[in-house]
């Protein structure tokens, strides 16, 4: 077989992607780990991550991430830091593709994780990094003893609100309905907080700033009462979105079975895809738990079903 072909080939380096990798790795299957976009996936853009077993004082999410990537690498993963950009699942070998380098694999572990969601205005990408962010645990210190909004009624809106409180001195949570979608335990924490308030029934138009010498700053969002239709201007020093996660996925489209949302679908208890030696781990394939301890199980599992796979063709 020509140097570009794998036995195992994993796309995507969150804790799915890095557990699979170790345990096919281990299993001497040689494994390719392709990084994609973001190596590391989402917990690099986390601060303390204080729920992942095994770290009583917590840990940074970048350097978890680091370990498992030299925890798989100790056992003979490669990685690259290369982006799959094209899949032909329809025969075996599978095909995939970096651009123009062509590789292939005997069996796919899909593993390319889930990204913040975005509202979609022009002004939101213009002032992305000047005020505007997706992630308060990595942005949050910015604002010290300022005023920022967070938009969203979720979980991940309560938590990155609660998280601001450290750093801002006013939060005000932006929601488009008068019902909190958020667990009640989550509720209860942002409604006691002193330094968090809401204003429901409200949706963000446009966000403003002002740009001097190639500086930008936001200064405030136009908001649009839902009831009314009335219009009123907030200031604020910076606005947190936090309206959920999509799942990575577009590259499957029309190969890989997804649900309405387009995460991939297992057959239940497995990681196995509808296309046979494809397995899918991680948050491409939870939209439940989300956790980076789920992710991990989840690679190991499908360490384990591709191992198994591979084995039975053997035959
Ligand atoms: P959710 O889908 O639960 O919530 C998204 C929120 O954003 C909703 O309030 C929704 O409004 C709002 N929203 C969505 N799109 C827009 C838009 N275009 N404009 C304005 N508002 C919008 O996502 P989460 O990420 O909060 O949570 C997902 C899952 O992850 C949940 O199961 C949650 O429990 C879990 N999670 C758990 C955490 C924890 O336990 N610590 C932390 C974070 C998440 P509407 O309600 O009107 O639809």
């Amino acid at each position: 077989m020509a140097d570009n072909h794998h036995k195992v080939i994993i796309i995507g380096s969150g804790p799915a992607g890095f557990t699979a990798a170790l345990y096919t790795a281990r299993a001497n299957l040689k494994p390719v780990l392709f990084e994609g976009m973001q190596p590391g996936g989402q917990l690099t853009i986390t601060t303390d991550v204080e729920n992942y077993p095994g770290f009583e004082n917590g840990v940074m999410g970048p350097e978890l991430m680091d370990t498992m990537r030299k925890q798989a690498q100790r056992f003979g993963t490669e990685c690259l830091f290369k982006q799959i950009t094209e899949v032909d699942f329809s025969q075996r070998p599978f095909k995939l593709k970096s651009n123009d380098e062509e590789y292939t694999a005997d069996t796919v572990i899909v593993a390319t994780g889930a990204s913040a969601k975005l509202l979609g205005l022009e002004s939101e990408s213009h002032y992305m990094g000047f005020g505007v962010s997706a992630c308060a645990t990595c942005d949050g210190f910015f604002f010290k003893d300022q005023k920022v909004l967070v938009v969203g009624a979720g979980d991940t809106a309560m938590e990155e609100a609660i998280y601001l409180t450290n750093h801002a001195k006013e939060v005000t949570i932006i929601h488009r309905r008068e019902g909190l979608r958020a667990s009640k335990h989550m509720i209860e924490s942002a409604e006691k907080n002193p330094k968090i308030k809401f204003m429901l029934n409200k949706v963000i138009k446009e966000i403003v700033g002002v740009e001097d010498n190639g500086v930008k700053k936001m200064t405030h969002v136009v908001l649009e009462d839902t009831r009314d239709q009335s219009i009123e201007d907030l200031t604020a020093d910076g606005l947190f979105i936090g309206i959920g996660h999509k799942p990575n996925t577009e590259l499957f489209t029309g190969v890989l079975d997804m649900d309405d949302v387009g995460y991939l679908k297992v057959k239940p208890g497995t990681t196995y895809t509808n296309v046979e030696g494809v397995f899918a781990a991680g948050d491409v394939a939870d939209s439940k738990y989300r956790q980076a301890i789920t992710a991990a199980g989840s690679g190991c599992m499908a360490a384990i079903d591709a191992e198994r796979w591979l084995e039975e063709q053997r035959g």
